[in-house]
């Protein structure tokens, strides 16, 4: 059978278009940590709030600081103490101050604070009594040490777009403006279902002929790394029944995408692509691609399906490319492209035209990133991986580059 190898980039075009995100919902606040929005959030009100000092000191009028050094200091009475939090409605009058402290909301008449530095006693401050007099030994200029109000945001400012994970920061600006339940997406569910009669489970002693079952565990731990919730519905043996019962175990469970590892090359057992053929509809199959090849994708029943190859490396490195995007396109993320680095590669690559993702340590050398091939790039051997801390990509058609040739980098996540 002859059969046209996809190309990557218009299998993932293809793949992408397939899927949107999952239905916007209020959450807490404590569970926002790297949910992504479903609306734009525009600040309600300016921040800071009100205008208020920067710094611990003395809310003054700058006109009567004129011409203050250290030779002619200006003395001030000090007639209030203003902690933050306090509101004193009190007036500033000629030649007077109040103490006042970093964040409090400045008096009526006050247009800049003298730090407490520039006074005659700069440790006035430390658990010490209100000073009825201070000398200041500097000018200070109107509106100094002052943060006015929408200094930070001004009010009606779009801080955060609909379609952004959210980190520390971002949940931090959500607190400050009050939105206490923010609109994210949903989380996909991912049903997780390795095949193979030959796997065994972690927990199980290994015997002639078989081997554990890494996939499971890697794709659950890439799936939790991509924010995503992992479904695992363990071990089918290579029969188109089993396989069929787990799927319809992942249809039943809610899922979002099914994801299998194994069974959909050219073996006498690889029964995934006609399952899906059976059940539900198969979109593409194969790939122009290193490693990974065999990739399917699909339909059981209603919900799609990622068929990765079972070589540890390929299904891992097939969930960079395919997986993790589809995950973030769920997710509600608007821009789901992987950030890549260019790096300069320290030895020759030979490549078999296929668009290659080679496993590689990539380290910042004098001003470039250098990038060096680890151990053997076979697509079972999970060592080099574990090594890598980057995957350089070879594109189409190329079959060598050069010793200090520029490659495309995806520096992973560690
Ligand atoms: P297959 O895609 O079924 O031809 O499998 C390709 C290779 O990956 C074989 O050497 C399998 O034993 C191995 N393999 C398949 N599934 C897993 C798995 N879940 N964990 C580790 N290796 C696997
Ligand atoms: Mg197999």
């Amino acid at each position: 059978m002859h059969t046209e190898l996809l190309g990557v980039s218009e299998a993932l075009e293809r793949l992408l278009s397939h899927f949107k995100p999952l239905p916007a919902e209020k959450i807490s606040l404590s569970d926002a940590m790297w949910r992504v929005l479903a609306e734009d959030v525009i600040a309600p009100h300016p921040l800071p709030p009100f205008d208020n000092s920067s710094m611990d000191g003395y809310a003054a009028r700058a006109r009567d600081l004129v011409g203050a050094s250290s030779e002619s200091p200006i003395e001030l009475n000090v007639i209030d103490d203003i902690s933050a939090g306090m509101v004193v409605e009190k007036p500033l009058r000629e030649l007077s101050a109040m103490r006042i402290m970093t964040g409090a909301l400045l008096p009526p008449g006050a247009d800049c604070v003298v730090p407490v530095e520039k006074t005659h006693n700069p440790n006035a401050l430390v658990n010490q009594e209100l000073e009825t007099i201070i000398k200041v030994f500097e000018e200070v200029r109107e509106g100094d040490y002052i943060r006015r109000a929408g200094n930070d945001v001004l009010n009606g400012y779009q801080v955060l777009d609909k379609g952004h994970r959210l980190w520390p920061p971002d949940v931090g600006m959500l607190a400050a403006l009050g939105v206490s339940t923010p609109l994210v997406h949903g989380r996909p569910k991912v049903a997780l279902l390795s095949t193979g009669d030959e796997l065994l489970d972690v927990s199980q002693s290994l015997q002639p002929g078989l081997i554990r079952d890494s996939n499971a565990y890697s794709l659950a731990a890439a799936v939790e790394s991509a924010y995503a919730i992992p479904l695992r519905l363990g071990i089918a043996p290579d029969e188109s029944e089993s396989i069929e019962e787990k799927m319809e175990d992942a249809v039943s469970s809610g899922a979002d995408l099914i994801v299998s590892s194994a069974g959909v090359s050219m073996g006498a057992y690889d029964f995934v692509r006609s399952v899906i053929e059976k059940r539900g509809v198969l979109e593409f199959w194969r790939i122009n691609l290193r490693p990974g090849k065999p990739l399917l994708f699909g339909y059981f029943d209603e919900v799609p399906v990622l068929g990765l190859p079972g070589n540890p490396v390929s299904a891992l490195v097939t969930f960079e490319i395919f997986v993790r995007r589809v995950l973030d396109k769920l997710s509600g993320v608007s821009n789901t492209k992987k950030l890549s680095i260019h790096a300069l590669l320290d030895h020759e690559i030979k490549s078999d035209g296929r668009e290659s993702y080679l496993r590689a340590r990539v380290e910042w050398v004098e001003g470039n990133y250098r990038a060096n091939l680890v151990g053997s790039q076979d697509s079972g051997a999970l060592s080099s991986l574990v090594l890598a801390n980057a995957l350089i990509i070879i594109p189409e058609g190329v079959q060598s580059l050069a010793r200090e040739s520029v490659v495309e980098a995806w520096l992973l996540d560690r």
